[in-house]
């Protein structure tokens, strides 16, 4: 352990008892290791002068050379402030104090040359530069490089803990003789990754000698991260790869084959026969199949899933397929007994709904491996489900199921089954395979043939009767339309349009007989549900008003409309979700987005986002941009909210390097045994909590 990393902050020349004690209750800093951890959030370079003509608002600070020409206070009371013109021998520009007046009036070089630093600010239109660091030209020590600056609170301002404050303390800390950080990774691995050693990148992140120096500095605490972030999840892959025996599929008889050419009415496309592939070659292998799917909504993933189903059946084995809700297991159920109508492969549909009466008679049949796929809910993880001998796990909507159901529904057999989960939320690749990254990916990247591409519009609430007659053109040449509210009933505090007021506005305007308008709801019961859809289906329903239980999965290729009531109201991937109920057919496809008329900046790009754009992976990198990872499903308890530096969003190389150095690593010497990670070992325990290393995995 070394002593000076640990040492009290005291320790530090500048930093005394009260400096010590508020730096530890705001920013939990305690020892001189801690504060050589506060990075500072941004660097200028302090050689650089700017011309006040070239000022923009949006220049995060500016240095200009000059001379402040006069000084006058201005103002009463709480606008009383100190006001210079300053001039860089061109232009002017007004620099503008709020305090220490008094003292500032008695100590302003005025006249003199100086530089002032500081941020530009615009009042109505106008910049000035308020609070701007002033020194004079002569007496100018120059700040050699990059200098940082640390970001403190008003209450450290306070107290002095400011920039100013961090940049001596560390500098003392930096250039003290003891300043040095253990290693933990080994020299031929810093040499292959090309990382800067641990010592250097502290003093090179906080005071780099030039950009270059910066950017490796940060390159290196970014492997780091992302490299202790993958960690526990590769070294699991890896280790199951090894040891978790699979069941071998024989598939000599090549029953999908036949199965393909007997029964499916259109011609599988290049990305689905693509995953088959990876499928077969993965059930063959001996190992696990763990297998992420990919595709966007529409895409066809359901019959990959059958290929999986009919390939177990093969076999002699059995299949599960788990659907987050109960309209989409229903309507799964559906479509793949018309799909296995008079094959040999029997199904079955078990929800929370199924009556108690039938599902011991389901139970039976299950054990006796006289049902072969077996479709569901949360349902099928029950601990009455027991299958004769379960051979594929399907997951749809992974998302929406936590890693101990998967986990549970494959420990439904002695010798685990296959797993297959897919998911149509596009989640960006750097973050599939940080969090995903234990699960091998396949991609669904191109839509069956003689698709349209979906007419994307935003419009105002106020123009919804011209939109309402163009659903009744689109009517009359036979489609159907949906119309999505974000609440059920009228909020007092929400400004959003409502399901129950919009229902009957629409009965109004779309008058029955002829027009038959319908609602659902997720309040409703499952059986009203599925007779609404069922009808919805057979096209006796021409507009499906309802909430967003229709979201996921629905498919109802003649409906071609989808318009949903206060859009800003949806995130980007609801959003996509919601429009990938249309676009199911050959014909021309529509939906609009109806939006309040004010709207914040956000909401804007998120319209404007879906206009353009129709790809579900375009657009979950926007999603990503605008808001982070921190809402997207199945980033909780993973460690990005950690993340200092590194972004999934823009360092997608670094997160595959990281991942390579650690598969090469634990494919070497699983268990870290080797004395040249010996080191390597102590930091993970140090930072994952001191648990037994290899149970944190
Ligand atoms: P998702 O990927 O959203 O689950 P589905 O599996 O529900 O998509 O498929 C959407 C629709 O596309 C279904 O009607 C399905 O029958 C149809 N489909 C799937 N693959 C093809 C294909 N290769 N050619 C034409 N239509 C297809
Ligand atoms: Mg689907």
């Amino acid at each position: 352990m070394n002593e000076f990393l640990q040492s009290e902050l005291t320790y530090v020349k500048g930093i005394g008892p009260k400096k010590a004690e508020i730096l530890e209750k705001q920013l939990n800093i305690r020892c001189v290791e801690d504060l050589i951890n506060y990075f500072p959030y941004r660097h200028d370079d302090r050689s650089e002068f700017q011309k006040i003509a070239a000022i923009r608002e949006d220049l995060p600070s500016v240095q200009i050379k000059g001379k402040i020409m006069s000084i006058k206070e201005v103002g009463q009371g709480r606008g009383a402030r100190l006001s210079g013109v300053f001039t860089d021998g061109e232009d002017h520009i007004e620099l503008v104090w709020f305090q220490g007046v008094r003292f500032l009036k008695s100590v302003l070089p005025i006249g003199k040359e100086v530089v002032i630093y500081g941020k530009p600010n615009y009042y109505r239109g106008i910049p000035n530069i308020t609070h701007p660091e002033v020194e004079e030209l002569a007496a100018r020590k120059i700040e050699a490089g990059l200098v940082p600056s640390y970001s403190s609170s008003e209450l450290l301002k306070k107290r002095f803990v400011d920039t100013k404050f961090f940049k001596q303390a560390l500098s003392h800390i930096l250039a003290d003789e003891r300043f040095s950080v253990p290693e933990f990774l080994p020299a031929d691995f810093l040499e292959k990754y090309q990382l800067i050693d641990r010592t250097l990148a502290f003093k090179q992140i906080h005071f780099p000698k030039d950009t270059q120096h910066l950017f490796l500095a940060k390159n290196r605490f970014k492997f780091e991260e992302l490299f202790f972030l993958q960690w526990p999840i590769i070294q699991q892959k890896l280790k199951r790869d090894k040891f978790e025996k699979g069941i071998v599929f024989s598939l000599e008889k090549n029953l999908w084959e036949d199965f393909k050419k007997e029964r499916l009415p259109f011609e599988l496309t290049g990305a689905q026969h693509r995953v088959i592939g990876d499928i077969k070659r993965d059930v063959e292998s001996g190992k696990q199949m763990n297998r992420l799917l990919q595709g966007d909504v529409g895409s066809g993933k359901t019959i990959v899933a059958l290929a999986a189903v009919v390939m177990a059946f093969e076999n002699g084995l059995q299949s599960a397929l788990m659907a987050p809700t109960e309209i989409l297991a229903t309507q799964h159920f559906i479509g793949l007994s018309e799909m296995l109508e008079g094959s040999s492969i029997r199904l079955a549909l078990l929800t929370g709904s199924t009556p108690k009466s039938e599902r011991k008679e389901l139970f039976r049949l299950l054990k006796m491996n006289e049902i072969h796929f077996l479709i569901g809910t949360h349902a099928l993880i029950e601990d009455a489900v027991s299958f004769d001998n379960l051979g594929m796990v399907i997951i749809d909507e992974q998302h929406r199921f936590g890693v101990a159901q998967r986990a549970r529904l494959q420990d439904k057999n002695t010798v685990k089954p296959h797993i297959l989960v897919m998911t149509a939320t596009p989640i960006p690749r750097t973050l599939a395979m940080s969090v995903y990254g234990d699960l091998d990916h396949s991609v669904i990247d191109e839509m069956p043939a003689g698709r349209k591409t979906i007419k994307t519009l935003h419009r105002y609430g106020f123009t919804r009767h011209k939109i309402w007659d163009f659903v009744k053109t689109e009517i009359e040449k036979g489609r159907q339309a949906y119309i999505v509210y974000p609440l059920i009933e009228e909020s007092d505090t929400l400004p959003y349009r409502d399901l129950m007021n919009g229902f009957n506005d629409l009965l109004e305007y779309f008058p029955r007989p002829k027009y038959q308008v319908e609602m659902m709801h997720g309040q409703m019961k499952p059986q009203d549900k599925e007779e609404i859809m069922r009808r919805f289906k057979e096209g006796k329903i021409h507009v499906l008003v309802s909430t967003t239980v229709i979201e996921v999965g629905i498919n109802v290729p003649n409906a071609s409309i989808m318009i949903i009531e206060s859009a800003e109201k949806f995130g980007l991937s609801q959003l996509h979700q919601l429009r990938g109920r249309v676009g199911r057919g050959s014909e021309q496809s529509y939906c609009i987005l109806l939006s309040h008329k004010q709207l914040n900046e956000n909401a804007k790009i998120r319209m404007q986002a879906m206009v353009n754009h129709s790809s579900g992976f375009e657009l979950s990198d926007i999603d990503m941009k605008l808001r982070g990872f921190g809402d997207i499903a199945g980033t909780r308890q993973s460690g990005l909210d950690q993340l200092k530096l590194a972004s999934l969003a823009t360092d997608g190389e670094m997160v595959s390097l990281a991942q390579n150095a650690l598969i090469d690593i634990f494919s070497a010497d699983p268990d870290l045994q080797l004395p040249k990670y010996e080191k390597l070992k102590n930091h993970w325990k140090k930072i994952s909590g001191n648990k037994e290393w290899s149970t944190v995995a």
